[in-house]
């Protein structure tokens, strides 16, 4: 690990004094990404300590999750049990019980990819350096995306949490140096991979995520359901988080997003047009699964994606409409 600056901030505003630090929060990702100086950081301020660990609710019905709050307490919390369940279970299917103590929400929102080429210092990766070259496109490029690829990258997005929150339509808070104070939807906080994919956010340098909002949940059923190479402490080759709703016999809402297809969680506006007035069945479904994946894309080891994707988002939708009025 290369030498650093540390400090520790009191307030947040104290915290987003030095544009040109980075923050640690949990440390569970950016600790090693530095013991493998994949980043290499000149100074860390930890903002463990800030006042930012609380779940409140908010006046439309929602909750406001503070960015320091741990992933173990806001799959825990009572109010996310039970009126965002896709939530909770998508913590719970993340990293294993120790990590989810430590990796809280904002820093989990920042995680980086989990291609092996990006770990690795001896390979071509353009997003650790860029202009280098992609050596996951010829590659192992197994956990790899299928859509929203670029020339420059095929990396996916890791999160579990942030593919739940993107159905839920949450919003991004942040505080940025100068006291500029911003609420960016999670539909356009991430960036596609373009020619830049070192840059995966619209967060500006020094900006601080303070909280996350949820507004008040869908109407409808909730589930999250990961595809994974083991039962548990694995990233997702395919997820989906589904709330979807039944009136009269036909589709009236359906929210989705999903998991290891893409740069950022994914969500697109075909798939649930595809679903909505329709009554629920073999018809529906496939029609959501091919706007998915009209446009998708394999590099090889990654191929099983594409009908992963379509059986996955069919369970989904089986069970989130199974029996439904
Ligand atoms: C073995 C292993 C398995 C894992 N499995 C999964 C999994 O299955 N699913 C999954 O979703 N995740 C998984 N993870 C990832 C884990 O969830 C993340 O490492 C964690 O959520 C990151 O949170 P943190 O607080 O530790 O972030 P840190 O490591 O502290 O920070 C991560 C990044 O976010 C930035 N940051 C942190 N907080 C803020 C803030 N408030 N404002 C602005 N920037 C900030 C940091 O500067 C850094 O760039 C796994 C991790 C490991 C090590
Ligand atoms: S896919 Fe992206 S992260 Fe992986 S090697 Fe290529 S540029 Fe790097």
């Amino acid at each position: 690990m290369k030498l650093f600056d540390y400090a520790r901030a009191d307030t947040p505003e104290a915290a987003v004094q030095d544009m040109s630090a980075r923050f640690i929060a949990g440390g569970t990702n950016l600790l090693d990404l530095m013991k493998l100086q994949v980043e290499t950081p000149a100074k860390l301020v930890d903002i463990s300590r800030l006042d930012l660990a609380e779940i409140e609710k908010i006046d439309d019905g929602g909750l406001r999750i503070g960015a320091l709050v741990p992933n173990s307490d806001l799959a825990a919390d009572p109010r996310v049990r039970d009126r965002y369940p896709v939530l909770s279970r998508a913590l719970l299917a993340g990293a294993s019980g120790q990590l989810r103590n430590k990796a809280t929400t904002g820093g989990n929102l920042l995680q980086r990819t989990r291609c092996g080429y990006f770990y690795d210092t001896h390979a071509r990766c353009n997003k650790r350096e860029p202009g280098s070259g992609c050596d996951g496109r010829e590659g192992f490029n197994r956990i790899l995306a299928i859509l929203g690829t670029s020339e420059a990258c095929i990396a996916t997005h890791p999160s579990d949490m942030a593919v739940a929150m993107r159905a839920l339509d949450a919003v991004v808070l942040t505080l940025a140096p100068g006291g500029d104070r911003r609420r960016i939807p999670l539909r356009d906080f991430y960036r596609l991979p373009g020619d830049t994919p070192q840059i995966e956010t619209v967060l500006q340098p020094g900006e601080l995520i303070t909280h996350v909002e949820l507004p008040a949940p869908p109407a409808g059923r909730q589930t999250y359901r990961k595809v994974r190479d083991r039962a548990s402490y694995a990233f997702a080759l395919v997820s989906v988080a589904g709330v979807v709703a039944v009136e009269d016999g036909k589709i009236a809402s359906a929210s989705l997003a999903f998991g290891g297809l893409g740069p950022m969680p994914w969500r697109d506006a075909a798939v649930e047009a595809a679903l909505v007035g329709q009554a629920p069945g073999d018809a529906a479904f496939a029609a959501a699964a091919d706007a998915l994946l009209a446009d998708a894309q394999g590099y090889g080891e990654n191929d099983f994606k594409i009908p992963l994707a379509r059986r996955t988002l069919t369970a989904v939708l089986r069970e989130l409409t199974e029996d439904a009025a």
